[in-house]
């Protein structure tokens, strides 16, 4: 991707020298089936905060979006979670937050995330969850914490870090 503009970010990344506290080891989680993936949800739903973004990253079926549904039903979303494959963000109002799930999985380039207007969601109010970051590294803010999921032949590992003091605040007693 050419010409990448750093985005504001709510919670600026710490200055040389500063930081590295927020920056905590890897919390890692065997989730043995999906139930154990809406339970991690469960428990990460009541920590979010407006504003916060949450990078997603593992490869397709990995449960990323099982996570997100999990999260959105823990806050009382009873509606169905799509994966918004092709419109790329897909917005929810819910329990008094403004929640924006992003998978930018068929995200092409830098044009189309300006074209979509995408530039302006970022408003840091809202809740960013975001599948397939890497697709949009220097259009959207770091991230205060970040999921790797990892596909084992049952189950699944997950690695959970923060990279912000408000990531930091959100794992903090996890
Ligand atoms: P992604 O968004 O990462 O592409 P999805 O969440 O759409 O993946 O799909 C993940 C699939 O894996 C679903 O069929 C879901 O039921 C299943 N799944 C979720 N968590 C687990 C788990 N911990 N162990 C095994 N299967 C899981
Ligand atoms: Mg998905």
């Amino acid at each position: 991707m050419k010409h990448a503009m750093p985005v504001p970010h709510p919670n600026p990344p710490p200055q040389a020298g500063e930081g590295a506290k927020d920056r905590c080891a890897a919390l890692p989680f065997f989730l043995a089936d999906e139930s154990a993936t809406l339970t991690l949800a469960q428990r990460l739903a009541m920590r979010l905060k407006p504003g916060m973004v949450i990078y997603l990253h593992g490869d397709l079926g990995a449960g990323k979006t099982t996570l997100v549904r999990g999260m959105l039903n823990a806050l009382g979303y009873t509606g169905r979670v799509k994966s918004p494959t092709y419109t790329l963000v897909e917005p929810y109002n819910i329990a008094g937050l403004e929640f924006r799930h992003f998978d930018l999985y068929r995200l092409r380039d830098e044009e189309e995330w300006e074209a979509a207007g995408f530039r302006d969601e970022f408003d840091g109010r809202s809740i960013f969850i975001i599948e397939w970051p890497k697709n949009a590294l220097g259009l959207i803010p770091q991230a205060d914490v970040e999921i790797v999921f990892e596909i084992l032949p049952h189950g699944r590992n997950v690695a959970i870090s923060s990279n912000t003091p408000t990531g930091r605040e959100c794992l903090k007693l996890f």
